[in-house]
């Protein structure tokens, strides 16, 4: 007898990288459910699966409970970008922790295997350089980023109580600047805003000297980060970080967008944003280890493909006639 396919619901499934792993989840089978307010998301992620009949869309604020059968649930509903996030914080605290609740809720009242999109911005501006999971982090708890670093790191209290309390079965991962196709064009980030500016010929805006790291992971790389840890020995719950251990400078980002683009933009600094971190490069020892997994796309592979994304978004070519 064939098994029956998985019953999986993706919260905040109409994002970016919601809209990937919905697109992988279909690909082997699942039957999806894309849970979205559409806050940040957008229908153009996923009109590619809507025509699936393993493929549903239900358009709620996971701040509202939900009834639903499910074998697994993936909790990626919030926004990601700085800005956006900060653009309603009080409402990026309840996605984080009313929604966290109730998803958990449901993983409880279904037995569904739940995951949680954390994030790097739970070690703050770290003081342990490169992050591993044993550092607890140095974190504002009333700053700007407050809502975001500290609404994931209550979402972390709250998965691993009702783990320890309720037996619910988590996977918490610690998600690290990922970026690619289906970024927002305006959504702030630092990859799609040089990309867009660079495309347009518009200086290039570095916040602060530019002397800031990220380490940036392609978003194939991370959706099979997160299928391996879901599918993995259910013993091994995180949190673990995933992401790509390369640390380049945001100036050399610019840099290097610029060459790949061959435009004639111009860089020009404006202030840095409150309690920006100055460095950040996971260690992923522990998802090698565990998964047997690491990032394969370089770079400037995947910011090619990003860019003709972005040039493709900005320049749709001309229908016949
Ligand atoms: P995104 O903004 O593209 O996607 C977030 C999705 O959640 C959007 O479709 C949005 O409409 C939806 N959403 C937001 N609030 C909601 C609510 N209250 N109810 C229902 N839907 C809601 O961001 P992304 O980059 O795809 O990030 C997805 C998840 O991964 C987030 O939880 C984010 O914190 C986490 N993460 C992302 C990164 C990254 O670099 N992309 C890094 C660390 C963690
Ligand atoms: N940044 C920048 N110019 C931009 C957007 C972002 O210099 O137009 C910087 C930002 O200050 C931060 C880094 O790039 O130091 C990464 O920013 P992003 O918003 O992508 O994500 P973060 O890692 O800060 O959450």
């Amino acid at each position: 007898m064939t098994k029956p396919s998985r019953r999986t619901i993706v919260t905040g499934g109409a994002g970016f990288l919601g809209s990937h792993l919905c697109e992988r989840l279909i690909a082997r089978g699942d039957h999806v459910t894309c849970v979205d307010d559409f806050s940040t998301g957008s229908e153009a992620n996923i009109r590619h699966l809507l025509h699936n009949p393993r493929f549903a869309v239900i358009r709620q604020d996971v701040n509202l409970t939900l009834r639903l059968e499910a074998d697994e649930i993936y909790n990626l509903a919030c926004p990601a970008s700085p800005v956006q996030y900060q653009n309603d914080p009080v409402q990026t605290v309840k996605t984080n922790v009313h929604g966290a609740i109730n998803m958990l809720d449901l993983a409880r009242a279904t037995g569904a295997k739940i995951f949680q999109a954390s994030t790097s911005e739970v070690y703050g501006d770290p003081e342990v350089h490169p992050q591993t999971e044993d550092y607890w982090g140095f974190v504002n708890p009333i700053g700007v980023r407050s809502c975001y670093d500290e609404g994931k790191r209550c979402a972390e209290t709250l998965f691993f109580d009702y783990w320890r309390q309720y037996g619910v079965k988590i996977k918490v991962s610690r998600i690290f600047n990922t970026y690619g196709p289906r970024m927002h064009p305006q959504d702030g980030r630092v990859v799609s805003n040089f990309i867009v500016q660079a495309l347009q010929n518009k200086d290039i805006t570095i916040y602060g000297d530019g002397a800031q790291t990220r380490s940036f992971c392609y978003v194939s790389d991370l959706i099979d980060g997160i299928l391996s840890f879901m599918d993995g020995d259910e013993a091994f719950i995180g949190p673990v970080n995933l992401g790509n251990p390369d640390e380049i400078s945001v100036r050399d980002l610019a840099e290097r967008i610029c060459r790949m683009t061959g435009g004639t933009s111009g860089i020009i600094y404006k202030d840095l944003p409150g309690d920006d971190p100055r460095r950040r490069r996971p260690s992923i020892a522990l998802a090698r280890e565990k998964l047997g997994w690491q990032p394969t796309i370089h770079l400037d592979d995947g910011l090619a493909a990003t860019i003709a994304y972005f040039r493709q978004v900005l320049f749709p070519p001309l229908g016949p006639g």
